[in-house]
């Protein structure tokens, strides 16, 4: 009789445990989330005071998931669990919401306490995780919303903190308050979204091509793919405001084959019509696409099937999504080279990419951001980098495109300084196929 007391105990122990913890890292699970953070809301109403709660984000953990296998990925959940846990104090609790995302609680805490608790948090991860005796650095990303102010019911705080961690993970990592006009953001890009999928059933998404000159003569030596899509009752949204959100929403892939593909269309095309563009044309690539490991063969299907070849094109990555991951850039991108692909590094001079890193990109060329072009006749410090990029280009056997063109003077002191070619408003637009074609590619026939 004893035993079996015992015996039904043990059972009803293991369910209490199984219904509110998590099995992989012993962390409280979102059921019990939820009681305690309902609890300590309760409590801070009695007592007018704050709770803060921490959402956390793991950064890098689908790449390790996808690439090294699911028992690898469970491995790096439960050491990242182990960190935090020891980061954490015992009035704080720390929860497991579900895949890689974790949460805090610290009742009484106030901005700046919760900054020092996030700040610990990311100390936490500064050491690579050992996972099977490899060494994988990976970080997170934190949103932090207080209790009453940002929301009064653990759904609306949890949600808040969400929105936060999303700003935090698009700036690069780090930890975000939350404020209100994050919300209003969130919403706008939810709506982007939701129709962006519909609108490139629906083929309201076109590809405008933008000339790219070579300096010395001023004939077309190529032009650049530039993705516009007019929205029904939003008008044009531009690729700077939808192409983050295809990014964050996991729309980027899907996205970046259609360029391709419509890509390829235009230039074989444009061969069958007797009207081959010189040079190649050049395609945005998003940091997105390329942590696909399989991206090269998807790439190579898609410039086959359209009866293209991979020399008819450059593939232009910035030089900050390069910088995410250089290890894995620099074995892509050497694939993709090998493979016939054109390279060329956008927005360069933006991204803090090393010179080591540089050398390995297998790029063929740099693409010198806009911002130090436009204001390099009237000050010093844009000049001296647009020259010294240009001398350090082609000491690594690199070309160099200047961006943002606008002005004669500019394409002038660009020319002297042996800049190869050049690309902006003063060449040309960016033009939807027929007007290119028309401009660039018919009158070069006549
Ligand atoms: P980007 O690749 O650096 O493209 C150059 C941007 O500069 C284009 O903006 C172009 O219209 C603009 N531009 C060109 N000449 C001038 C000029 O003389 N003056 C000024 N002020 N601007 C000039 P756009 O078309 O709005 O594209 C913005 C960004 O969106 C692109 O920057 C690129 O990062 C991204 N994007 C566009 N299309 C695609 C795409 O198909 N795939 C991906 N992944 N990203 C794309
Ligand atoms: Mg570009
Ligand atoms: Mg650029």
């Amino acid at each position: 009789v004893l035993n079996d007391i015992t015996e039904k105990k043990r059972a009803e122990q293991e369910l209490r445990y199984l219904a509110n913890f998590d099995t992989l890292t012993g962390l409280p699970n979102r059921a019990l989330l939820s009681e305690r953070l309902a609890r300590a809301i309760v409590r801070a109403r009695r007592h007018d005071t704050m709770v803060a709660v921490l959402f956390l984000d793991l950064d890098r953990f689908k790449e390790i998931n996808d690439s090294k296998g699911h028992a690898i990925g469970d491995l790096a959940l439960a050491e990242a669990a182990r960190r935090f846990l020891g980061a954490t104090r015992k009035e704080e609790t720390l929860a497991r919401l579900g895949g890689d995302e974790f949460v805090l609680i610290a009742e009484g805490a106030d901005h700046r306490a919760a900054a020092l608790i996030a700040a610990r948090l990311l100390q936490s991860l500064s050491e690579p995780l050992v996972l099977m005796g490899m060494p994988h650095t990976i970080g997170t990303s934190i949103g932090i919303a207080f209790y009453p102010n940002d929301g009064r019911t653990s759904e609306e705080l949890i949600k808040h903190t969400d929105i936060a961690m999303y700003r935090a993970k698009a700036g690069g990592g780090g930890y975000r308050f939350y404020q209100a006009e994050m919300s209003t953001e969130l919403e706008k890009h939810l709506d982007i979204a939701q129709r962006l999928g519909p609108a490139l059933e629906a083929g309201q998404l076109q590809l405008y091509y933008q000339p790219k000159i070579r300096l010395a003569t001023g004939e077309l030596l190529g032009a650049e793919a530039l993705l516009r899509w007019q929205d029904p009752e939003l008008g044009w949204i531009s690729p700077a405001v939808f192409i983050p959100v295809a990014e964050q929403r996991g729309m980027m892939s899907r996205l970046g084959d259609w360029v391709l593909r419509e890509s390829c269309h235009q230039l074989k095309q444009w061969r069958t019509e007797g009207i081959a563009m010189p040079g190649r044309l050049s395609v945005n690539v998003s940091a997105r696409q390329i942590e696909d490991p399989e991206v090269l063969g998807r790439m190579l299907e898609i410039v086959h099937a359209a009866g293209a070849a991979p020399h008819w094109l450059e593939l232009e990555l910035t030089e900050s999504s390069m910088m995410g991951n250089p290890e894995h850039s620099v074995e892509i991108l050497g694939l993709l080279a090998a493979a016939g692909f054109g390279l060329s590094i956008d927005d360069f001079g933006t991204g803090y990419s090393s010179l080591s890193y540089l050398k390995r990109f297998s790029a063929d060329e740099i693409k010198i951001d806009i911002s130090f072009v436009r204001n390099m006749l009237n000050d010093k410090n844009d000049y001296a980098i647009v020259n010294a990029i240009i001398a350090m280009a082609h000491s690594l056997g690199m070309s160099t495109t200047a961006e943002g063109v606008e002005l004669e003077g500019q394409a002038e002191a660009l020319h002297g300084m042996g800049c190869d070619v050049g690309q902006g408003y003063l060449f040309g637009r960016p033009e939807a196929a027929g007007v290119f074609a028309d401009k660039w590619l018919r009158a070069q026939c006549r």
